[in-house]
């Protein structure tokens, strides 16, 4: 019985290394979302002060904020990372999440601007494998963004 040896070129070990199946790294998607920090929040497992909340949606304070307000909304329901991986029953959620941030919005008098940013995926920078709103305001941002 002959072995199929495939040579892989050295410098290309450590990137396959952590390639998980759907081909992003697995140093973030390797979490589970119902593991990550933000899932232990929302389930009170670490201590948390939020900005506001209802039964969709928990809004904290990012710990390293990029602009003067910074803020993560959370969905309570739909614990996912990816929101390829969302189904029909997670709408409701993921709507909630964008009119929270329009009331937050004005609740925070942001009428000169605001940006909502999703992370999705590791050439995004997305750093925590639970679905998240960034609402950044109080500076004046670029476009494209970086
Ligand atoms: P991502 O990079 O996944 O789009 O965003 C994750 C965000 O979560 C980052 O902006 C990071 O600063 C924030 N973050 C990470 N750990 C904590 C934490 O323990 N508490 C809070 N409030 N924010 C966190």
């Amino acid at each position: 019985m002959f072995r199929k040896v495939i040579r892989v070129n050295q410098s290309l070990r450590p990137i396959l290394r952590n390639m998980s199946k759907e081909g992003v790294s697995s140093s973030v998607f390797d979490t589970p979302p119902s593991d990550t920090i933000f899932a232990k929040m929302i389930r009170g497992e670490i201590k948390v002060d939020p900005v506001y909340q209802d039964d969709h949606v928990i809004v904290l304070k990012d710990i390293n904020p990029q602009a003067p307000t910074h803020l993560l909304l959370l969905p309570k329901k739909a614990q996912i990372g990816l929101l390829r991986n969302a189904s029909e029953s997670d709408a409701e959620t993921l709507g909630r999440l964008l009119t929270v941030a329009g009331n937050l919005a004005k609740e925070h008098n942001l009428e000169e601007g605001y940006r909502l940013v999703i992370n999705q995926g590791t050439k995004s920078q997305q750093s925590v494998n639970y679905l998240h709103v960034h609402l950044l305001s109080g500076r004046q941002f670029s476009w494209p963004p970086g």
